[in-house]
């Protein structure tokens, strides 16, 4: 069965036309998911029964079930998903005084295999349709009753290697008679697949791209994450210079630190010379340790001379909070679970 949250409002329009179906009925139906978010045809109750029915045995609304929820001690939540075909997701939410942010995952599994994440080691399943990806959102603001405003697409998968569906999640999303939620407040995050890049500049769709950077030389950053091996660092930056250039919009680069690894002076240093006079943002992850990593964060001294290096010449670093990581829901904590 189709899944109605798989379809734009346009595309939507397409099918109740299919249906015999005035376009503006598309407008009802996507009134009722997305800001109304009832959990049933029966509910939409400004749509004839015959049409209702008609929904009914065309299409399924595919809400997820929660299988399980945890809390942090800092407010973060974590929530395991029932995707409706055996397989599971973990989403999180997080609390900032800016509002409330959802990391969302893009795969079940994934495939790139990074040394230090936790959603490597586990078999690829399969990429998640553009509807199980915002009915993530959806199923979150209907736990909590209330409005997330900011989306990073940082949980289990690589956004890039499941681009359709992530361009068309991210136009549902952003969509002015949905969720509305504008691209400014969306991050998408890649380890580095350079033609995606490239790809992305084309959609004009306005929101953050993080760069997985993590390391400033090919050895280092190929045996962090074998991604490398096919697109090096001189093509990741330089596409991130075209990317710059095309759209004037600021990258941000994720470094996370791990302790006597890629933390010391000579890596700042060296990151100060990949990344100087680009439009940019470097985002400092202290490593979360994952069962079985041989990488442990580095110390919160050398984490401060770290970020004070690249701020001290000319380089915009931040560290970033670390939140949930009681319950593993931190940076690259997330795994895909089986039910
Ligand atoms: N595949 C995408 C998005 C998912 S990971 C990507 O690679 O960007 C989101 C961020 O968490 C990435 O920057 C990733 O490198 C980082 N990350 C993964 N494992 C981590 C860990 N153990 N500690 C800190 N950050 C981690």
């Amino acid at each position: 069965m189709k899944k109605i949250k798989d379809f734009t409002l346009e595309e939507l329009k397409e099918e109740l036309k299919a249906l015999g179906e005035k376009p503006f009925r598309a407008e009802q139906i996507f009134h009722w998911i997305y800001v109304e978010k009832v959990k049933s045809f029966d509910e939409m109750t400004n749509l004839s029964i015959s049409l209702r029915e008609k929904l009914e045995q065309e299409y399924t609304l595919s809400n997820f079930n929660i299988i399980k929820k945890q809390e942090s001690q800092d407010g973060t939540k974590k929530y395991l998903f029932d995707v409706l075909d055996g397989n599971a997701i973990e989403t999180v939410l997080m609390e900032y005084h800016h509002g409330k942010t959802i990391c969302v995952s893009s795969q079940i599994g994934c495939k790139m295999g990074c040394k230090f994440c936790a959603s490597t080691g586990i078999a690829f399943v399969r990429s998640l349709t553009a509807g199980e990806i915002v009915e993530q959102i959806i199923a979150v603001e209907q736990d909590i009753q209330d409005k997330i405003s900011n989306i990073v697409f940082m949980g289990i998968g690589e956004p890039l290697d499941n681009y359709e569906n992530v361009i068309k999640a991210i136009r549902i999303l952003n969509h002015s008679k949905g969720l509305n939620i504008g691209a400014r407040h969306i991050s998408v995050s890649t380890s580095g697949l350079v033609p995606k890049i490239y790809d992305l500049v084309k959609e004009n769709i306005p929101c953050t791209l993080s760069i997985s950077l993590h390391a400033t030389n090919n050895e280092k950053r190929s045996s962090m994450m074998p991604v490398n091996n096919a697109y090096p660092i001189e093509e990741l930056i330089q596409a991130c210079k075209d990317y710059i250039a095309a759209t004037n919009r600021r990258i941000s680069f994720e470094y996370a630190l791990a302790k006597d690894n890629n933390d010391n002076l000579e890596d700042a240093k060296a990151l100060v010379k990949l990344l100087k006079g680009m439009l940019c943002h470097v985002n400092l992850i202290p490593i979360n340790k994952i069962e079985n990593g041989s990488f442990t964060k580095s110390t919160n001294e050398n984490i401060i001379k770290f970020r004070d290096y690249l701020n001290d010449h000319g380089i915009v670093a931040t560290i970033r909070r670390e939140l949930g990581s009681d319950i593993d829901a931190a940076c690259g904590q997330l795994r895909r679970k089986n039910l």
